[in-house]
């Protein structure tokens, strides 16, 4: 026979343990808020399990408040970690029902219904673990495994909260004066001290996996313009054959040197970033957008005709012409050449069609810049006439 006691200090200890290994997780990574949260609602389930193990032994009715009103808490702030990881904006929506049910659950208790006090807690910890679970099992991505199992966890969790519910409600115990002791609280006090530390554990996972994406989204990105970089070109479309409805659009900023000789690296590098807000404003699905390095940037177009690629990459160019970008010096415009790459039926590899594209390129500056060109030679029959813009 298990002793209930040593049940409550088991989870207490558990959880202290779990709550002080998250802070200092958080410590070392302050952005992970959501570990921060995760530390707060364990602390405040601890703080609650203490108080609900002296609430066994002298139950005062205002004890009974304060461990039911801890119990609906920390849950509520378990599901807001949940909102939080998840990215969900809508906060409201888990706090409003939740403090609702509180408030009830309050004033029944201060009624003399400690045993309804305890189901409606009971109900509302079941639902706030149902929606983590909910959450959890409809969203996630990369994460999605780790998700399942919280999701599953929360689930074994949330029933049995829902059994301690069912016993109070079958037994129609509305007022009990003393803590409710039955064979569902052992259970759950098992239940909740084992799924307790898998989800601190994996909640831990769930950071690193973070860190890890976002350290990876780091690496692929220019500091600079926020584009993704020639690293992230290669990762994503150096093993995939480009078909015929995909194309490279590569471009190189016009006399940049002398934009820097002339007006300073700083202005240079504006320069650079409102070329790439151009882009932006233009891009759209199909659209990716690259910095290559230095004054180069590449375009991925997909699912669109040769003829529709080059026009856009053709309108990006113009709409650059007229960007203007003040300088101490006065008005600063700025044009850009580009270059057109194709794929064809067959499919080819990024470097060949980052090669014509590159060829293109180098034409369009001897052609005498500030333009966008879709073809080096006029013997590429698969594209069409040459096409060229201004
Ligand atoms: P062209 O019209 O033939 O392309 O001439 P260009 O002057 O643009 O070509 P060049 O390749 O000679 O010059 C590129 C310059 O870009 C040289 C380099 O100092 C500058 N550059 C490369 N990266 C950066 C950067 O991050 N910021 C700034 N401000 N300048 C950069
Ligand atoms: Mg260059
Ligand atoms: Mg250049």
């Amino acid at each position: 026979m298990l002793d209930f006691s040593s049940l409550l200090l088991a989870a207490a200890l558990s959880g202290t343990c779990l709550s002080v290994t998250m802070f200092a997780i958080w410590l070392t990574t302050p952005r992970a808020r959501f570990v921060l949260t995760v530390a707060c609602g364990i602390l405040v389930l601890v703080a609650h399990v203490v108080l609900f193990w002296r609430y066994t032994k002298d139950a005062s009715p205002w004890l009974c408040q304060i461990v039911l009103a801890l119990l609906g808490l920390g849950f509520l702030v378990l599901c807001l970690s949940a909102v939080q990881y998840l990215g969900i904006r809508n906060y409201r929506r888990a706090i409003v029902p939740a403090l609702a049910a509180m408030a009830v659950c309050a004033l029944v208790t201060y009624l003399g219904f400690d045993g309804a006090g305890f189901l409606i807690t009971y109900s509302t910890v079941t639902a706030l673990l149902a929606a983590i679970g909910t959450m959890f099992w409809m969203k996630g991505d990369h994460d999605r495994r780790i998700l399942l199992v919280v999701s599953l966890l929360s689930g074994i969790c949330g029933l049995s909260f829902a059994l301690c519910g069912a016993v109070l409600l079958v037994n129609e115990q509305w007022t009990l004066g003393a803590a409710p002791d039955n064979w569902a609280e052992r259970l759950n006090s098992v239940v909740s001290v084992a799924c307790m530390t898998v989800l601190g554990a994996l909640t831990l996972s769930l950071h690193h996996l973070q860190a890890q994406i976002e350290l990876r989204a780091e690496t692929m990105t220019d500091p600079l313009t926020g584009l993704m970089n020639r690293r992230a070109l290669t990762t994503l479309y150096g093993d995939r054959g480009f078909g015929p409805f995909m194309a490279i659009a590569m471009f190189d900023l016009d006399h940049f040197k002398r934009t820097n000789d002339v007006f300073g690296h700083a202005v240079g590098d504006q320069v650079l970033c409102r070329f790439a807000s151009v882009i932006r404003k233009y891009g759209k699905t199909g659209v990716e957008a690259f910095r290559l390095g230095g004054e180069e940037f590449a375009l991925v177009l997909s699912r669109m005709t040769p003829e529709k690629a080059h026009d856009l990459a053709s309108r990006i160019g113009v709409a650059f012409g007229t960007e203007v970008v003040s300088t101490p010096r006065g008005p600063l415009r700025s044009t850009v050449s580009g270059g057109m790459g194709f794929g064809t039926a067959e499919g080819r590899p990024l470097e060949e069609v980052l090669a014509d594209a590159d060829a293109a390129l180098y034409a369009a500056k001897r052609d005498g810049r500030n333009r966008v060109l879709a073809q080096a030679k006029s013997d590429r029959p698969d594209t069409g006439p040459a096409l060229r813009s201004a």
